[in-house]
């Protein structure tokens, strides 16, 4: 049976905030969904303007929703009176804001001890103590009799986080807390975040700093009022906080029922898709009609890239698993397009992704062709670990003479293969995608018994297995070495010009 799941710590649904100003209605949150439980130290990130104050200052109660609801540790807060919030607030939620906000006329143990006189839920006489050992723990116990003034920022912010934690709370939210200070102090508030998260606390943060936020248990983007879905966020993560804010504003949901299409091997492609829910299946349609799995995805990956960079037919058919619906999110190909334009990390995490497709897709088809299982699974284990070489249009792979130490599978191009006879070099072979070569020197002397090169004008992406992977392999797979026996016969009589 499957337990049923943890109610959230914080559970923000449908959030709307709409701003009455002079010139007309501003909606400012625009319908947003957020669950956070206990323990995570959430960042909450986006450009300036679009809405992660406003998020804040509704679950703290500062401010109310125009709709949605805000539960936290299962109190509705939207339902509250202004009493009952601050009731609530005062026992349950610490507060950190950019600028401190202490009070200039108290000394820092005052400032800390003052929650604990609103709220009263340590005793008087214990409080002074009480807030002498928080100072402690943000290491300003020794300057607790001095005004906020006589200090500097970093420790005002030391102390506003010692005010926060004054009545225990469960909750820490913090509005920018590091925006004003430099980045050796802002990084010394930063662990001292991380430290309360480890001893229990749940922290919400609004940060400016992307590297600070990766370094939380989840960063939440906010883009013009809107959560940015977080797989997309992760998917691409190459994007900056403008092009994500992009992509929000034009992908559409969908879901797809399992085992549906949704895309399909050779249609033309319209669209990329980011996965938020499910599991997908990639799989290859082989000239034999057979069905090859090459792949599957989960949330936080993509599919359809190559179509649209190729601007070519789908490589491959995506359906979703077959036990679970997929949820995905669809770019049209005209924003991809822009995306592509505007970002080198993403053409460059693209170029890396649509390769290291390809030459699975390769492998499994190599793999599949009539190997057994110990040969398809070395061989996919041996691919995994393998270089990748890329030569150029007329390059020499392989040198008739030299002496071999690996053997190649073409992953794309195509080669054609030479034979000294007399002054001149003989073509006698040519080879394509997903055939190997290379190995008669491995079988035999060593000594490489014809040239290989490029063929065509389009370069040679091949796949560079070394001596031992080819031995591991032949031992491995009964299937493999008669295989290679095979070819090598009918390889050395062309070698030889039996055949002419
Ligand atoms: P962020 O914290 O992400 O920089 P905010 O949440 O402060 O952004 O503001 C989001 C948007 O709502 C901004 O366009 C801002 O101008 C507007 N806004 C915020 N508070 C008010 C208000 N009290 N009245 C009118 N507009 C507001
Ligand atoms: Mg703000």
């Amino acid at each position: 049976m499957i337990a049923p799941a943890a109610t959230p710590y914080v559970d923000a649904r449908r959030l709307i905030k709409v701003f009455r100003t002079p010139a007309g209605d501003f909606t400012a949150l625009k319908g947003i969904d957020l669950q956070v439980n206990r323990g995570e130290f959430v960042a909450i990130i986006g450009k300036s303007g679009s809405g992660k104050s406003t998020l804040i200052n509704l679950i703290t109660g500062i401010d109310r929703p125009t709709a949605g609801e805000i539960v936290v540790g299962g109190e509705p807060l939207h339902t509250f009176d202004e009493e009952r919030m601050a009731e609530w607030r005062g026992r349950n939620l610490g507060i950190v804001f950019q600028f401190f906000q202490l009070l200039p006329t108290l000394t820092l143990v005052e400032n800390v001890m003052l929650p604990m006189d609103i709220n009263r839920l340590y005793p008087a006489a214990e409080r002074r103590d009480r807030a002498m050992r928080l100072l402690e723990l943000v290491e300003m116990d020794g300057q607790a009799r001095k005004l906020p003034a006589a200090v500097s920022g970093g420790q005002q912010q030391r102390v506003a986080i010692a005010r926060a934690l004054a009545n225990d709370p469960g909750l820490l939210i913090a509005d920018e807390p590091t925006g004003n200070l430099d980045s050796r102090t802002a990084e010394s508030i930063f662990s001292l975040f991380q430290r309360l998260v480890t001893e229990g606390k749940t922290i919400i943060m609004v940060t400016h700093d992307e590297a600070r936020a990766a370094r939380t248990s989840r960063s939440v983007m906010i883009a013009d009022g809107q959560v940015v879905n977080e797989h997309v966020t992760q998917a691409l993560a190459a994007l900056n906080y403008d092009q994500l804010a992009e992509v929000q504003r034009h992908v559409a949901p969908t879901a797809f029922a399992p085992g549906s299409v949704v895309v399909r091997q050779g249609e033309p492609g319209e669209h990329f898709y980011i996965i938020t829910g499910g599991r997908a299946e990639v799989c290859v349609e082989q000239p034999d009609g057979r069905t090859l799995p090459v792949d599957s995805l989960r949330a936080g990956q993509y599919f359809g890239e190559m179509a649209l960079l190729g601007r070519r037919p789908r490589r491959a058919t995506v359906r979703a698993a077959a036990d679970t619906p997929l949820e995905v999110v669809a770019l049209d190909g005209a924003t991809f397009s822009q995306l592509v334009e505007s970002s080198a990390d993403l053409r460059d995490e693209l170029q890396r992704i649509v390769q290291l497709r390809e030459t699975q897709s390769r492998v499994e088809a190599l793999a599949d062709a009539g190997r057994d299982d110990a040969g398809r699974d070395e061989l996919r284990r041996l691919a995994a670990g393998a270089p990748t070489r890329t030569f150029a249009p007329g390059e020499t792979i392989i040198r008739q003479g030299d002496l071999g130490e690996a053997f190649y599978l073409i992953l794309d191009g195509e080669v054609d293969v030479f034979v000294r006879r007399g002054a001149d070099d003989a073509l006698i072979d040519h080879h394509g995608p997903g055939a190997y070569f290379g190995e008669l020197a491995l079988l035999g002397d060593r000594r490489r018994t014809a040239t290989v090169r490029v063929a065509g004008t389009q370069p040679a992406r091949l796949l560079e297995l070394d001596a031992d992977a080819f031995a591991s392999l032949t031992q491995l797979s009964g299937r493999f070495a008669a295989d290679l026996r095979a070819a090598a016969a009918e390889r050395t009589a062309r070698v030889r010009g039996d055949d002419r």
